[in-house]
């Protein structure tokens, strides 16, 4: 067992290293309904053109634009044409009725809106003539064929992380499936006696256990797919039957709980005689952190303190799980200070705070406990471990929730 005094710094990048095997998963195949949030990991090419043929973007008429030199025109209608129909050409000197998407036939060249138009005999099949009350240059309202996209264009490049928007452009050229990063799989074990799942009956001395759940979301939003979820009391055996499990199925596990100073520390009691390291970081909260490897699958030891365990997920977890999903990395700004500030030597402190236009206002109550104030934050206040006071208007680095 190890165990000291660590900067962030050192324990950042100790973590990085042991997570590092995460981003090196081979890539895989996943249908396109699977793919949002994904990151791919080649160059999308367009098998065709789009839009695949010469189409109406209006709902009106079909016609040659020659054919309306002057206006008011009288032209025959030769027919309707629905989106999903084909004709073979406009006739010379007539209009056909044309809906919006409908394939602009051979010989039109324009389509001029059902508003400037008059039918001048009822045409509910189409049949009659039309008035147009206005001339057209050639190409108004055709979308002709590759004018998005031409087949063999770049549609979308490696790297993209995928939003709907880019779910409708590979549907869009037909595509049903794309390589794509493999999620890192993510197993979350929470430890203590006195946590129950939410659903059950709160009986004395018992809480809900609030960084399961948390963490499973944390994870997800950042890329990775949570295998396993559990809790379990503060009883090395039942742990040790956890970690097992968690090890076969995942390719992180993350703890919290058990690892501080006290008499039932499960996690560092368990792990620390199988080499993991148990160190104190310059930091609050999340000062108590430990790593391990069990059966090759890296294992971060978070405390238990809701505060300290989103906190180190946050510092620790997140910029690597999203460095294996292929997401950019965590948005950190330097915002200016709404009031005065005092922060104690020696630890970087991560402040839970609110961003408003004026700047950025850390709140007051400090506790690591305090769950309801971590939900009513937006920011996380990144101040060194050097700074001891900081002013109104001074910047703060400041980490984006
Ligand atoms: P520990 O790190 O195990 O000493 O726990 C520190 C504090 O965090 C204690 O007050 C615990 O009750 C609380 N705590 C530990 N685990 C959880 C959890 N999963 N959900 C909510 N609170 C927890
Ligand atoms: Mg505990």
């Amino acid at each position: 067992m190890t165990s000291g005094r660590r900067s962030v710094e050192e324990h950042e990048q100790h973590v990085a290293a042991l997570l590092d095997p995460l981003r090196k998963k081979s890539p895989l195949r996943v249908p396109l309904a699977h793919a949002l949030h994904r990151t791919l990991t080649e160059d999308v090419e367009s098998p065709l053109d789009l839009p695949p043929f010469r189409n109406s973007q209006m709902d009106g008429y079909a016609v040659r634009a020659g054919d309306l030199a002057s206006t008011p025109a009288d032209l025959p209608v030769q027919g309707v044409l629905a989106a999903g129909d084909t004709v073979a050409a406009l006739e010379p000197g007539h209009a056909l009725k044309i809906m919006t998407g409908a394939p602009v036939p051979d010989g039109a060249d324009a389509v001029v809106p059902v508003e400037d138009t008059r039918a001048t005999t009822p045409d509910s099949d189409g049949a009659g003539s039309v008035t147009v009350e206005r001339s057209v240059t050639p190409g108004t309202y055709v979308r002709e064929a590759g004018t998005d996209v031409c087949k063999g264009d770049l549609l979308l490049p490696a790297g993209t992380v995928l939003a709907a928007r880019h779910i409708a452009a590979l549907a869009a050229v037909g595509l049903t499936s794309i390589s794509v990063r493999a999620r890192p799989r993510v197993a979350i074990i929470s430890t203590g006696s006195e946590l129950v799942t939410a659903g059950s009956e709160l009986g004395p001395g018992q809480i809900f256990n609030s960084n399961g759940p948390a963490l499973a979301a944390s994870a997800s939003a950042n890329g990775a797919d949570v295998v396993t979820i559990d809790h379990c009391h503060d009883d090395p055996e039942e742990f040790v039957t956890m970690l097992e499990h968690a090890v076969g199925v995942a390719d992180v596990v993350f703890t919290s709980g058990g690892v501080s100073k006290g008499d039932f520390e499960v996690v560092k009691d368990t792990l620390a005689p199988r080499g993991g390291q148990f160190v104190s970081v310059a930091m609050q909260p999340g000062g108590p952190q430990g790593t391990a490897v069990v059966d090759g699958v890296p294992i971060l030891t978070f405390p238990g303190n809701p505060v300290s365990a989103l906190v180190s997920f946050e510092v620790f977890a997140r910029p690597a799980l999203r460095a294996a999903a292929g997401y950019p990395p965590v948005v950190c700004e330097s915002l200016p200070l709404t009031e005065d500030l005092t922060s104690i030597p020696g630890r970087r402190q991560f402040l839970r705070g609110r961003l408003d236009e004026k700047g950025v206002t850390p709140f007051r109550g400090h506790g690591s406990h305090l769950v309801a104030g971590l939900a009513a934050a937006d920011v996380l206040l990144d101040i060194p471990a050097d700074t001891t006071s900081l002013e109104a208007g001074d910047l703060v680095k400041v980490r984006i929730l």
